[in-house]
């Protein structure tokens, strides 16, 4: 048995992947995403070009639960120009600038018919917010406040050269073949335009754990799901329902660059081994990470955590939704996110991928007193001197393996870095003294 991503054991190991990250983050960037759409399928390319991904196009009008799945939007140039023709609003400028689902638009108006349209942000004014309208058919434009306000009285012309149709909505999954059918599952929300951290730098981190993964050979089947947020994972739900009791584990991987400390919010289960194991590793690397309790708000949790999945998946960011204040704003651009925060980031959530797969409930076959291990060539031999860790953890994967504790129970109440514990327990494995049940 071995644990995956034993180049990453150590956080500084895994430093050197934070310039890659960023540069892979800097690609998605400009891509004007939104929940379907042109936008995602560049995206779904990039991604592609790191690990094999398979696409799924879910076709408009799709019932999923009490969902049904949009009509594709396609934008190709919007702005808002003044009587000479000036453009003070223009996509071409930032993404941002047009409200995502903006239904088509070619009219002229007055500044108080404009208006209603227009969003901006008054405490911050140089940045532009990001607006949806999604389920409800509107159009609008985002602007820097600043800019608002030095708009006059005049006839704009204005333009959303978008289309608003039946198409599909895309998704796509990285799939790593384990031994078992046994999953393990990772979502990472595809559907922000020119957001950095939210949500590039976490599309970043799961192509990079997913590319990782792919030169594994896991035990348990990883999969990897890049899926606009809720829609999405409603939508994966739908179609994967009859197979959900495979998932044993999962996390989501969002907003993963900020500066803010790496956050975890547990599962609703609350206790499940993801819920455990998160903070096992960021205590472990000497992490300061924050730990949130369950709430129903946020990104593919919301899904995955409904009562009638209520999956055991746990969400790793940095700072979380509206926690920091640049989130949902021109202002979370690539200056926001950090080589080394992607770097922990892809540290915390691989170790536990690592730890998530590797655990298993042992049965010791000789439970009778301690069998001897020096002559299975299992301990040293020369006796007198204190026990090393590995030494130790012999003994503790031996006394507890009864069926009932898992080997992360064991590394928990040892307080012996788990894969200490694991090599241990592949060691015994290997003799006639322990069988994994799991
Ligand atoms: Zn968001």
């Amino acid at each position: 048995m071995s644990v995956l991503f034993e180049n990453l054991r150590s956080l500084s190991a895994t430093q050197g992947s934070g310039a890659r990250l960023h540069a892979f983050a800097s690609r998605l960037y400009p891509i004007c995403r939104s929940i379907t759409g042109a936008g995602v399928r560049e995206t779904l390319r990039h991604i592609g070009e790191h690990v094999t991904l398979e696409t799924v196009e879910v076709p408009s009008g799709t019932p999923v639960f009490d969902w049904t799945v949009p009509n594709e939007w396609n934008i190709r140039d919007a702005w808002v120009a003044d009587s000479s023709g000036r453009k003070v609003i223009d996509f071409r400028a930032h993404n941002l600038h047009v409200v995502s689902y903006s239904t088509p638009v070619r009219a002229r108006m007055s500044l108080a018919e404009l208006r209603p349209h227009l969003h901006s942000l008054p405490a911050h004014p140089d940045w532009i917010p990001y607006r949806t309208s999604y389920y409800r058919e509107n159009w609008g434009f985002c602007l820097r406040h600043r800019d608002l306000e030095r708009l006059a009285e005049d006839e704009y012309e204005v333009v959303i050269d978008a289309t608003l149709a039946p198409g599909s909505l895309t998704y796509a999954e990285a799939v790593i073949a384990g031994a078992t059918d046994n999953e393990i599952i990772v979502f990472s929300h595809t559907c922000h335009p020119s957001l950095a951290n939210d949500n590039c730098a976490g599309m970043a981190v799961a192509a990079e754990l997913a590319r990782l993964a792919s030169l594994e050979k896991p035990r348990h089947t990883l999969r990897f799901v890049f899926a606009p947020g809720t829609i999405g994972s409603i939508v994966w739900l739908a179609r994967n329902e009859a197979r959900i009791g495979r998932v044993r584990h999962g996390l989501i991987i969002g907003l993963a660059g900020d500066s803010g400390a790496l956050t975890y919010k547990r599962s609703r289960r609350g206790g499940a081994l993801v819920d455990r194991v998160v903070p096992h590793v960021m205590a472990a690397a000497g992490l300061t990470g924050r730990i949130l309790p369950f709430s129903p708000y946020g990104y593919d949790e919301r899904q995955l955590c409904s009562p009638g999945f209520n999956l055991p998946v746990g969400r790793l960011t940095r700072s979380a939704n509206d926690m920091y204040a640049e989130y949902h704003s021109s202002a979370d651009d690539l200056s926001l996110i950090q080589p080394q925060a992607l770097a922990e980031s892809l540290y915390c959530a691989a170790n536990t991928l690592a730890i998530l797969d590797a655990d298993r409930r042992c049965e010791n076959r000789k439970p009778k007193c301690e069998p001897q291990l020096g002559k299975r060539g299992l301990y040293r031999t020369v006796g007198g001197t204190a026990p090393g860790q590995y030494e130790h953890a012999l003994l503790w994967v031996l006394n507890q393996s009864d069926g009932a504790h898992s080997l992360f129970d064991v590394a928990e109440a040892s307080g012996i870095d788990f894969r200490v514990v694991e090599a241990a327990a592949t060691a015994l494995e290997a003799t006639d003294l322990l069988t994994a049940l799991t």
